[in-house]
């Protein structure tokens, strides 16, 4: 398998380069001062170092020293100021960016590093869930969603549908390209999670038309829509459905229950907490002459023999048996989300707060998204396959510590590559040329 490209961080941040340069084709203003690469990829190292003045240091490291991080990492020839970066990327169509996600996801296949990802016999569970990355009450574009509330505030935001691989007992996971949820030119309606949610369903199987999939999801999603877009794109699913949702169901397993077809299993933990896991297959969905076929299962944890500390119940269209119902639970509960480290930093350092950041005019907030998105991917590829990350990371108890480290390093010293700074931070008196 010696073929393909490492999963490392200079094939990671080249594959960006490669498709940022095809969007430099596209576009016709040759006044530009910066090219639409050096303004990707600042972005990049913004998001992926979580410092919203990356730039500005860098700019600063330029001037004492003639070199710069940016320039020796990721290659940026001449550095943006902020506005102008933001300028540009405004203006990028996002599904220019979307093709990155699978360019990262086939190094991945290629790298022998997707088979361990796939739990069920059925396919790769991908959860989707939405998001919300901005919000404010005054700024505002034409795609913003917009919410009006009975105390007389309008509220705008910038909503996203993730989807991720996923697998429940690893604690890395594998994003692909989000879908939007945004009001469209001159529409009247606002576009919704479930819309949304068959958008990005066709484009998952756009991109990856041969693998096998679990979508799981939320009991929003557990509607006979949604089922027959997902039937439709030839994807397995486990949703989650509520008795307060789906009362023809409901009833069906009541009915089922009094007759005692329902299959059980129990078994008690070390902390003497009892799982307890039922099911029914070939049930209604609905009350309607349509309704999709589906199989039920319910999953409790219960203390003191009555006391419920949990519960929750799923429809899928695999058939639930006493083998696979754990699995099942498992999957259906599997979840992810952005770190805090990726998001929740830059959004502490004011980057995300409305004053000072760039809602931009069209596209900007979403290709921010992207590209924290993207470095969030990164990190997840480096954390599993980069035996010098592995190292410097484990000299810091805290990520956050770890994180602040890296930061506060390449503002000061000059690195020619991502593994001399990992080995300054391993051992910082290793022998490196100051600026
Ligand atoms: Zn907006």
């Amino acid at each position: 398998m010696g073929s393909g490209k490492k999963l490392d961080f200079l094939n990671l941040r080249q594959t960006v380069s490669e498709r940022v340069n095809e969007i430099t084709d596209a576009r016709q203003d040759g006044k530009i001062k910066h090219s639409m690469h050096d303004s990707c990829l600042s972005a990049l190292a913004m998001m992926y170092f979580q410092d919203s003045s990356m730039l500005e240091f860098q700019t600063r490291l330029q001037e004492n020293a003639q070199r710069n991080n940016l320039q020796t990492l990721f290659k940026v020839s001449s550095i943006p100021k902020d506005n102008q970066m933001r300028d540009i990327i405004d203006k990028i169509p996002s599904e220019r960016l979307f093709p990155i996600f699978s360019d990262f996801f086939r190094l991945l296949q290629r790298g022998n590093q997707l088979q361990g990802y796939q739990f069920l016999d059925e396919g790769y569970i991908i959860p989707i869930d939405g998001t919300q990355y901005f919000t404010s009450e005054s700024i505002n574009c034409p795609s913003c969603l917009k919410k009006e509330h009975r105390n007389g505030i309008t509220t705008y935001s910038h909503q996203a549908l993730c989807a991720a691989i996923v697998h429940p007992d690893k604690r890395q996971v594998f994003p692909l390209a989000p879908e939007p949820i945004k009001n469209s030119d001159g529409s009247k309606k606002q576009d919704c999670e479930i819309n949304a949610g068959k958008r990005i369903l066709k484009q998952i199987r756009n991109d990856h038309p041969k693998l096998k999939i679990v979508i799981t999801a939320d009991d929003l999603y557990s509607k006979q829509p949604f089922i027959e877009a997902l039937k439709q794109q030839r994807m397995s699913f486990i949703l989650i459905a509520k008795s307060t949702s789906h009362k023809v169901l409901f009833e069906q397993i009541l009915q089922k229950e009094d007759l005692d077809q329902a299959n059980r299993l129990e078994w008690k933990d070390d902390r003497g907490l009892i799982h307890k896991y039922e099911w029914i297959n070939n049930l209604f969905l609905n009350g309607n002459q349509t309704a999709p076929v589906i199989n039920f299962f319910e999953y409790s944890i219960l203390k003191d023999e009555d006391r419920i500390i949990y519960t929750n119940s799923w429809v899928t269209d695999i058939q639930v048996n006493v083998d696979n119902v754990k699995k099942l639970v498992k999957a259906g509960r599997a979840k992810w989300k952005i770190e805090n480290e990726n998001f929740n930093t830059l959004k502490n350092q004011g980057y995300h707060a409305e004053h000072n950041f760039g809602h931009g005019k069209k596209n900007l907030s979403f290709n921010f998204f992207l590209f924290i998105l993207m470095a969030f991917f990164m990190h997840q590829i480096i954390e599993l396959r980069d035996p010098l990350f592995k190292k410097a990371r484990c000299k810091f108890s805290a990520r956050k510590e770890f994180w602040n480290q890296l930061r506060c390093t390449i503002r000061i010293l000059v690195f020619e590559n991502w593994e001399s700074l990992l080995l300054f931070i391993i051992s910082p008196d290793t022998e490196i040329r100051a600026p």
